[in-house]
């Protein structure tokens, strides 16, 4: 299997080389070659799997790596379920999908524990460099990345985050990581300048010039390494209502995923080119409703107002991984993506064809805002007992309003994070109370709701502040050198 650019074909790399690159030189995103294709007897093989060896005969389609399934087995070993990616039924056709039972309690987890060890088996081809990872975060991203590159020798980690834009808890997360070889930065801006200014920097050749020591990579989701550990779960889910007799190998399901950078949904997109029998992928966006509009009218527009919302890990406004699914379906013209980008940075707008617009009739797209969110939350606790947080609540109160055009087809919920991780507007949507205090917030509503206090919530509160650096859009390469 060999990866290529989105922007140039011709610019290929196996995939463990894409992995340490992170984003091409030509400024595209790694794909692979070709989808491999699995069969109803592949889906059946997978029936007696655990998670990790099921990861691994999915994954193992594109990485060939001799221990990969004791390495996956070591990555989900710090998940506080075996079952990892555990499906709570919700309706006789509706279903949630747990991600979130890593050690940060966000689905990032998925895939930020199994990346650095997908690093490490990069490490021949960096030269006998350390590894020196860049990574912008709207939240969740940049804990669950410290968490699995802390230590790991040969690698050091950089986070910045938006000062403003991401949960107190987040904060709290990302500024008490441990590990000598870990950098943290919030930065004066929104989650878009954190990206751009990353982008920036791995860009530049005078940065390059000056950290020459290192060799540049990326734990964003622009990396194949995140985007490959994200496709196993839909296979994942899929077999799981095998097991729980909703449906028989062959039939299909939908997925609704809340939706940032287009990560996460972009894997589910990949299972069904693979195969997997997915009818529709519903794509759900908070306030910041860019995708929604795209995908009703084929047209791109950043130039829009930003909100801050309280599912704030969707709050995006340019998502990144979109160029993956812009090359699928303009039929891999890397020339017809390099233009659309162009367009896209030079004036935050581009349209696509309507022969492209019809490539997108397997999404369903909408969104919700947070007086929906808050009152999806409540109502899915009243109704069925069970707590959900706000970005999962987005997609929820999307595939509702969905489901009321008629599609009866099983559908599985993509349920990104923990709700004690969003804890105060967790709280003030199930009681009416508002909490800011992280943990007092936390602590009342597992009295209410009769839910467990996460372990990783109850250790934050008396854990150490040790980042404590800030720095202007403009100066990250300044923030970095002094680092390294
Ligand atoms: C990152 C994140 C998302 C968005 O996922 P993408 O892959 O960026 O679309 C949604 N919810 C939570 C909780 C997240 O951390």
């Amino acid at each position: 299997m060999k990866l290529i650019s989105t922007r140039d074909i011709t610019n290929s790399l196996t995939p463990l080389e894409a992995v340490l690159k992170g984003i091409a030189s030509d400024g595209g995103l790694y794909v692979p070659a070709y989808f491999p294709k699995i069969d109803n007897r592949f889906l059946e093989s997978l029936l007696p799997l655990s998670y990790p060896q099921l990861a691994s005969r999915v994954m193992g389609q594109y990485f060939d790596i001799e221990n990969l399934e004791e390495l996956l087995t070591e990555a989900y070993s710090s998940f506080d379920t075996k079952e990892v990616a555990p499906l709570h039924k919700l309706t006789d056709n509706n279903f949630v999908m747990e991600l979130w039972h890593g050690p940060t309690l966000a689905f990032k987890d998925m895939a930020l524990q199994v990346l650095p060890r997908l690093m490490s088996c990069a490490r021949p081809y960096a030269g006998g460099k350390d590894i020196l990872i860049l990574t912008a975060t709207s939240g969740d991203t940049g804990k669950a990345a410290l968490d699995g590159f802390a230590d790991v020798e040969g690698t050091k980690i950089v986070v910045f985050f938006p000062d403003e834009g991401v949960s107190d808890m987040q904060k709290l997360q990302m500024v008490t990581q441990k590990g000598d070889n870990t950098f943290v930065c919030s930065v004066k801006g929104n989650f878009d300048d954190a990206q751009t200014g990353v982008k920036k920097l791995f860009a530049s050749e005078a940065f390059a010039k000056a950290a020459e020591n290192y060799r540049l990579s990326s734990a964003n989701s622009i990396n194949f390494g995140r985007l490959a550990p994200q496709i196993a779960y839909y296979f994942h889910a899929y077999i799981e209502l095998v097991r729980k007799n909703v449906i028989k190998i062959g039939d299909k399901v939908n997925f609704t995923v809340p939706t940032g950078n287009f990560g996460n949904i972009l894997a589910a997109y990949y299972a069904r080119e693979m195969g997997l029998p997915i009818g529709r992928l519903i794509c759900a966006s908070n306030k910041n409703d860019v995708l929604t509009e795209f995908f009703a009218t084929g047209g791109y527009n950043a130039r829009r107002e930003f909100f801050k919302t309280t599912s704030p890990s969707m709050d995006i406004l340019i998502s990144s991984n979109l160029e993956r699914l812009l090359f699928e379906i303009c039929g891999r013209d890397d020339k017809k993506v390099a233009s659309l980008m162009r367009e896209l940075s030079e004036n935050g707008y581009y349209e696509i064809t309507k022969e492209m617009q019809e490539g997108l009739s397997v999404f369903a797209a909408g969104s919700a805002d947070d007086e929906k969110a808050l009152a999806t939350i409540k109502n899915v606790f009243n109704k069925y007992g069970y707590l959900i947080d706000t970005h999962t609540a987005v997609a929820e109160a999307v595939y509702e309003n969905y489901a009321v055009y008629g599609d009866k087809t099983p559908n599985v919920v993509v349920s990104t994070a923990s709700p004690y991780k969003f804890v105060s507007d967790v709280l003030y949507a199930v009681t009416g109370e508002r909490i800011e205090e992280p943990f007092t917030a936390a602590k009342m509503l597992s009295e209410k709701t009769g839910t467990a206090l996460p372990k990783q919530i109850s250790a934050l509160e008396t854990a150490e502040i040790i980042h404590k650096n800030t720095s202007e859009k403009e100066k990250l390469a300044e923030a970095v050198l002094g680092f390294i």
